[in-house]
C-alpha cells in the first residue's frame, strides 16, 4: 500500500496547459520524492502502466489515462559553492522559473536565456529544456532518477543523459522508464555569457540595461510575452513541433526548391530549418480550425480556444504535418508527449 492512497477518477483538465479533458484512472501527488519507489512498486503490482506528470505543459492527453499518474510535489533548492561557481541541488517539482529567478537574486548566472519557460525542474532535463541559444543540459551536473522497474536510485553525469536539442535519453530511447527527482546544476557568478540573440539584443538596447542575469531575464520575459501566448488565456503547450534538422545534402536540395527557407548552422554540416516558416509560409498561422488553431505569432503554436480533445487537435496537427511534407518534403515531429502512448 503507498503511505498516500491514490484517489481513483481523477479530473486532470487543469493540470495540463491545454486545458485538454483527461481523468487519471488513479492519481496520487506526492510530497516527498522518497515516497516514489513505493508508488512504482503499487502499481506494478497491479500490472498498471504509470505516468509523471510535472507542471502539465509539455504534455497532449490523447484520451484518459488509465493506471497510475504520479506528480512530484517535492520542492526546495540547496546552493554550495564548487570552485568558481556554485552548485544547486533542486528538487523535482520545484518551479523552473521560480528557481532561474532564485538564481538570479543570488547573483548567479547560466539560466537567465531560459527564464519564463513553465513546468517543473524535474521536466526540464527530459527534453534539454532550450530558448534563446541555451539549453539546460550544458549547466547539468547531475540528475538522480528512480528506476521505475526495480524502485532504484541512479545518479546520471551530464554525458550519461545523452542530451541533443530538445531531447535527451529520458525522452527518446528510454521515455517512461525513470522517475527524475533531482536536478544538478552548476552556476556561475558574475556576468553572463556573451548572447547572440538579436530580439533580446534589441530589447536589452531599448530598455538601456546592461547585460547583466537579471537584465536579461527581463529582456526575456518582455520578448516572450510579445510573441507567445500565456496558456492561461489561451491554452498551449508552447512549440508544438520540432524543428527538423537535416542534413547538408537535402538542405542545399531544398534550399534550391525554397530560396526564401529559413534554417540555421548545426554541427557536423547540417541545418535546422525554422518549422514555424514553412507552416506560415503554406498559411496556417493564424488559422483556426473548430477548436483548435495556429497562433497568430508564432506559428509553431497550437492552441486551444475550448470545447475541443486531445484526438482532435492530433487530428488538426495531422493535416499540418501532411502539408509540410508535401510541400517541402519534411517530416515534422511532435514535441510534447502524447499519453497515453
Ligand atoms: P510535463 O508537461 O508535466 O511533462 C512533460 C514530460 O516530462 C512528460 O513525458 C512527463 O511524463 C515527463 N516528466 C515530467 N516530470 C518528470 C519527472 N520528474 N521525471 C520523469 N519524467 C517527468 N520548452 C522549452 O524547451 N523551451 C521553451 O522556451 C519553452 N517554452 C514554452 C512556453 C510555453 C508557453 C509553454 C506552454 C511551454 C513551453 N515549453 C518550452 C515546453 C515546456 O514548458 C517544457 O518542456 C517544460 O520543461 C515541461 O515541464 P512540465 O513540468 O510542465 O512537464
Ligand atoms: P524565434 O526566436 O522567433 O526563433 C524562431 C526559430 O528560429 C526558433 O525555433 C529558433 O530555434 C530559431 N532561431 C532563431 N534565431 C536563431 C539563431 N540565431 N540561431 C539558431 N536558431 C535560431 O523563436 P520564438 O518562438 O520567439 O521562441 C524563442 C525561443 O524560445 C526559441 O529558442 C524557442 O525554441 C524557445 N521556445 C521554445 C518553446 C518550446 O515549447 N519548445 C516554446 C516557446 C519558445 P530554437 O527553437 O532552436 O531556439
Amino acid at each position: 500500500m503507498c503511505a498516500q492512497t491514490p484517489r481513483e477518477q481523477v479530473d486532470l483538465s487543469a493540470c495540463n496547459s491545454l486545458r485538454l479533458p483527461v481523468r487519471a484512472q488513479y492519481f496520487v501527488r506526492l510530497a516527498d520524492v522518497g515516497a516514489v519507489p513505493e508508488a512504482m512498486a503499487w502499481a506494478r503490482r497491479r500490472q498498471l502502466p504509470t505516468w509523471i506528470l510535472g507542471g502539465g505543459s509539455n504534455l497532449v492527453p490523447r484520451a484518459d489515462w488509465p493506471g497510475l499518474t504520479v506528480q512530484l510535489g517535492a520542492a526546495g533548492v540547496r546552493f554550495e559553492s564548487a570552485g568558481r561557481g556554485v552548485r544547486a541541488e533542486v528538487q523535482a517539482g520545484h518551479t523552473w522559473d521560480a528557481l532561474v529567478a532564485e538564481t538570479l537574486k543570488r547573483g548567479l548566472t547560466g539560466l537567465e536565456c531560459l527564464s519564463g519557460i513553465p513546468g517543473t525542474v524535474g521536466a526540464a532535463p527530459m527534453q534539454n529544456i532550450g530558448a534563446y541559444g541555451a539549453e539546460v543540459g550544458s549547466l547539468v551536473e547531475a540528475v538522480y532518477a528512480v528506476d521505475r522497474r526495480s524502485g532504484k536510485t541512479h545518479c546520471f553525469s551530464a554525458q550519461d543523459c545523452r542530451f541533443g536539442y530538445r531531447t535527451s535519453r529520458f525522452k527518446q530511447d528510454e521515455a517512461d522508464a525513470w522517475v527524475i527527482t533531482r536536478v544538478v546544476l552548476r552556476l556561475r557568478t558574475g556576468n553572463p555569457a556573451p548572447l547572440d540573440h538579436p530580439e533580446i539584443q534589441a530589447e536589452l538596447v531599448a530598455a538601456g540595461a546592461k547585460p547583466s542575469g537579471r537584465a536579461v531575464r527581463e529582456a526575456v520575459l518582455a520578448v516572450r510575452r510579445r510573441k507567445l501566448p500565456d496558456p492561461k488565456g489561451l491554452p498551449n503547450v508552447g512549440s508544438f513541433f520540432h524543428n527538423p534538422v537535416i542534413d547538408a545534402v537535402s538542405w542545399r536540395a531544398l534550399e534550391a526548391r525554397f530560396p526564401g527557407l529559413v534554417s540555421y548552422p548545426e554541427a557536423a554540416g547540417h541545418r535546422k530549418l525554422a518549422a514555424g516558416w514553412m507552416i506560415d509560409a503554406l498559411g496556417w498561422k493564424g488559422r483556426r480550425c473548430g477548436a483548435f488553431g495556429v497562433h497568430e505569432h508564432q506559428a509553431l503554436v497550437l492552441v486551444h480556444h475550448g470545447g475541443g480533445t486531445g484526438a482532435q487537435l492530433l487530428e488538426f496537427a495531422q493535416r499540418i504535418q501532411a502539408d509540410v511534407l508535401h510541400h517541402f518534403g519534411v517530416a515534422l515531429e511532435i514535441e510534447p508527449r502524447v499519453y497515453p502512448v
